[in-house]
């Protein structure tokens, strides 16, 4: 069974990669990801997220929307500790989580560098 995309209500589709499976809108490029899915692809954010980050930017704003998959339960907006600029929604119930259109790209790609400044740091003793 497909979601419906909690900000423009439209079909989302299931996208697979190496890593995990996640739910994509076929109209905005949001992403849906089920329990710590959003962990264990963010190799993979290059190929599913695909999405415009000006619509996602958009979309950022949109006031109270609903669980994809719990239906009746309101997201709640969350902002990432490292990136306070990336805001996201998580279900209380099933811990999903959706990004917007690029959001994901980008959280992914800090991440990295942050992998990458950390290998880079001298070594303390
Ligand atoms: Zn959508
Ligand atoms: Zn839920």
């Amino acid at each position: 069974m497909n979601l419906r995309c909690p900000k423009c209500q439209s079909d989302m589709e299931k996208v697979s990669t190496a890593h995990g499976v996640v739910d994509r809108c076929t109209q905005c490029h949001g992403l849906w990801f089920d329990l710590m899915e959003h962990e264990e692809m963010r190799a993979d954010a290059a190929l599913v997220d695909i999405g415009s980050e000006k619509i996602g930017r958009e979309h950022n704003t949109l006031g109270r929307i609903r669980c994809p998959v719990c239906a009746n339960t309101t997201l709640i907006r969350m902002v990432d500790p490292q990136q306070p600029h990336i805001w996201f929604e998580s279900c209380p119930v099933c811990y999903g989580r959706y990004f917007d259109a690029g959001e994901y790209r980008d959280l992914a790609q800090h991440t990295l560098m942050d992998v990458f400044r950390r290998w880079r740091a001298p070594a303390r003793d």
